[in-house]
């Protein structure tokens, strides 16, 4: 901790530099409203590294459910009675917005994947991040496997790794909150749960649980 100064965090302390310079800019939360995406902009214009922290950031997260809710405008209604004011935006992640330099993930976002980050930018390095699902977490653990033991609609096979298999440790699936691994084969593991009986609602809901429907799991939504 004493290699960095932590400049502007809200919730940590009040007051701080808001408008920078900032030599690393960590964004947490997924952008649901215009103003957050121009703050967003200029943080990124301002800071030499930019990097989405947590699940809500990295991929949308559990506030991109409202994406595929055909019933969005009525759940509004319900909540707000006059929505004429509401400047809501379909949820999106930082990416999509701005240039990122890299990911934290994980809801909450994973301790390892930060510090690994951060000594990496102190050392000028490449960060070490984990390029593989919780499967094999799991099976470092010795685990037993709910999805061919218990057939339990497990996403492990395409979740990245990072939460050193919470779920599956504790003999539960995996419902993916640390979001895809690049290159997953969801269409592969939706083929599974079509063969375990799950519908394809369900299926749906499987993918789009922690994010809209990510590219890396297009194929198991369709
Ligand atoms: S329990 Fe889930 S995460 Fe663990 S090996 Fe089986 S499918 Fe993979
Ligand atoms: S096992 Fe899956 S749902 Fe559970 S904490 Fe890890 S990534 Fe999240």
């Amino acid at each position: 901790m004493g290699a960095v100064d932590i400049t502007y965090c809200q919730m940590l302390q009040s007051g701080g530099i808001e408008e920078g310079p900032f030599d690393v800019a960590l964004i947490e939360g997924a952008i649901t409203e215009e103003w957050q995406a121009e703050q967003l902009k200029k943080v990124r214009s301002v800071s030499k590294f930019l990097v989405p922290i947590g699940s809500c950031a990295v991929c949308g997260g559990i506030p991109a459910i409202k994406n595929t809710s055909k019933k969005a405008k009525e759940m509004e209604q319900k909540v707000y009675k006059d929505i004429s004011n509401l400047t809501s935006l379909e949820t999106r992640p930082i990416d999509q917005i701005v240039k990122v330099d890299g990911y934290v993930k994980g809801c909450p976002m994973g301790e390892r994947d930060l510090t690994e980050l951060v000594i990496s930018l102190l050392l000028n390095k490449q960060p070490d991040f984990l390029e593989y699902c919780v499967c094999v977490e799991c099976k470092l653990k010795n685990n037993i496997c709910v999805l061919v033991a218990y057939n339990e609609p497990c996403m492990g096979p395409v979740t990245n790794a990072g939460c050193n298999a919470l779920c599956p440790s504790n003999n539960r699936a995996c419902y993916s909150c640390w979001g895809p691994i690049r290159d997953s084969n969801a269409k592969a593991l939706a083929n599974q749960f079509t063969k375990m009986k799950l519908s394809s609602d369900d299926i749906f809901r499987k993918f789009t649980e922690f994010g809209q429907p990510t590219k890396e799991f297009e194929a198991g939504v369709k």
